[in-house]
């Protein structure tokens, strides 16, 4: 049996569900194909966060808290010093949703713009026609189906099923996600035996740990998670060392869940012959958060107006076609990722006492009381003004000479700051002419390879950041 539509996407998670709706939307004919059934997709989460303004600019129909896919909408977060002797509040704009009924939503929408849904079918195998992708052969229930389409979207998550078994010359990245490339998370539901009792406030980061007290379902309970690379046992220890010294009143955990999430750079190329990559296929996370759901939205609004415009013009999805959907996000949003991800390994640097004199100095989180505290960064720039550029040096130097900083970290973090900017602005020049693409490549790989491995010492683990 063959089936012949537009664009196939293999994975209805959050990014292939999304990009197959804005594309049925247009009126192209969508089939995504998914390996679990209808109501397990995603199970392995349950609640997971959106940022509510990239939410509302992915068009998404509006969430309401209440219905069983929003649990709350937040605007404030909390961060607490390595020494436990600070709170500071922050702004975050964060939509806290319950995810296999947000999918099952999705799902509804997708059929409402007749866009199939394929589940319990899986991906076994590409077929190309004079070297060129035409389609896949998956299998649902026992049965062979082959699918021909104009486009194929790995939408598949991590496992990447598609862009690792396309041909090493086929023009894209074949990496596969190793233990140094994920933050591996482990999440549990907690509840505190004595709600009473003072107890970390929900949505309360302490980020010396990479640990938070996320909002659960439950008022009187949490999601206690922490992320490390490395390995679960990084993780593990590192909320080991946590748990020694916060002195939390009793709770019981009620259910534990655990994965990883991409922390690494995309490939430097998400399109090839009638191929695209997307989401956590394409290694697409926020780099301070590891939160994937609404960056790679904003790969699909890029990517959706490309394809939609070539292929009313009648063109064949060939890599050189679609070569504007890299163009146009890593000019923008995947620049701005790049740098941030850059300036990470300067930050993670960072030891106990100096984590506690950014924080508590305001140098990391733009801080203020009641309606003062400013908006976040939403759109990830680097936005001091020269007054406030004034106010981190004084205070970067005070550090310095009361000992609070050590010159070795302070060093790091101006290398890592440097490297940033030229990688950022590196990432802002991406090729329009194919032609120039093997060159930019070279002096991405040049840059990349100076940045450096971030160590961070807890009391039973080292952990390294790549
Ligand atoms: C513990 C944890 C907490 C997280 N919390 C957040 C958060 O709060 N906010 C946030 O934005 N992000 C969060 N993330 C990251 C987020 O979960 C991912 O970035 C996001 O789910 C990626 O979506 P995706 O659609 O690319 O991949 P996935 O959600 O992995 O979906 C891929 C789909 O492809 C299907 N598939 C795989 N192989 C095949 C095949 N061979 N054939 C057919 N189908 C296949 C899978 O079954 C799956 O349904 C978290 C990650 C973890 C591990």
């Amino acid at each position: 049996m063959v089936e012949n539509c537009d664009i196939l996407i293999v994975g209805a998670g959050t990014a292939g569900s999304y990009l197959g709706w804005i594309l049925a939307k247009k009126g192209f004919s969508v089939v995504i194909i998914e390996k679990d059934k209808r109501e397990e997709v995603g199970k392995r989460l349950d609640v997971i966060h959106f940022e509510t303004d990239r939410i509302e600019k992915a068009g998404i129909p509006p969430f309401h808290v209440g219905e069983p896919d929003c649990i709350e909408i937040r605007n404030h977060s909390i961060v607490v010093t390595p020494d436990f002797t600070k709170e500071i509040k922050i702004q975050a704009l964060q939509t806290i949703v319950r995810l296999t009924p947000f999918l099952n939503r999705m799902y509804d929408i997708l059929e409402s713009v007749r866009a199939k849904l394929e589940f319990s079918c899986k991906f076994k195998n590409l077929i190309y026609k004079d070297n060129n992708l035409i389609g896949l052969k998956a299998e649902k229930n026992g049965l062979s189906i082959e699918y021909h389409a104009k486009l194929i979207v790995d939408a598949s998550g991590k496992v990447a099923v598609i862009r690792t078994s396309l041909p090493q010359d086929y023009g894209i990245e074949t990496f596969e996600l190793g233990p140094n490339d994920v933050m591996y998370v482990l999440l549990q539901y907690i509840k505190w035996k004595n709600a009473e009792e003072p107890h970390p406030a929900t949505d309360t980061g302490y980020n010396w740990w990479l640990l938070w007290f996320g909002p659960s379902y439950d008022p009187d309970g949490a999601i206690l998670g922490v992320g490390q690379p490395g390995s679960f046992e990084n993780a593990r220890l590192s909320r080991e060392d946590f748990l020694k010294r916060a002195n939390l009143p009793p709770y019981e955990i009620i259910k534990k869940e655990q994965g990883s999430t991409p922390y690494r750079r995309p490939p430097y190329s998400l399109v090839g012959d009638r191929f695209l990559c997307i989401g956590d296929a394409a290694a697409l996370t926020y780099p301070f958060s590891g939160h994937g759901v609404t960056a790679t939205w904003m790969l699909c609004m890029i990517a959706s107006d490309v394809i939609e415009k070539r292929l009313r013009a009648g063109k064949d999805l060939s890599r050189d076609i679609l070569w504007d959907i890299n163009v146009k996000y890593f000019r923008d949003q995947g620049a701005k990722f790049a740098g941030l991800f850059t300036q990470l390994s300067g930050v993670l640097n960072f030891n106990e006492k100096e984590w506690n004199y950014f924080l508590k100095k305001g140098l990391i989180y733009q801080t203020g009381e009641g309606n003062d505290i400013p908006e976040p960064n939403k759109e990830y720039e680097e936005d001091m003004s020269l007054g406030d550029m004034l106010k981190f040096l004084f205070n970067i130097i005070g550090g310095l000479i009361r000992r609070k900083l050590s010159f070795k970290h302070m060093k790091r973090l101006l290398q890592a700051n440097s490297l940033a900017g030229k990688i950022k602005k590196h990432y802002e020049n991406y090729p329009e002419n194919l032609k120039k693409f093997g060159n930019w490549v070279e002096k991405a790989d040049f840059l990349w390879a100076q940045k450096k491995l971030a160590v961070k010492k807890l009391s039973s683990v080292k952990i390294e950041y790549l």
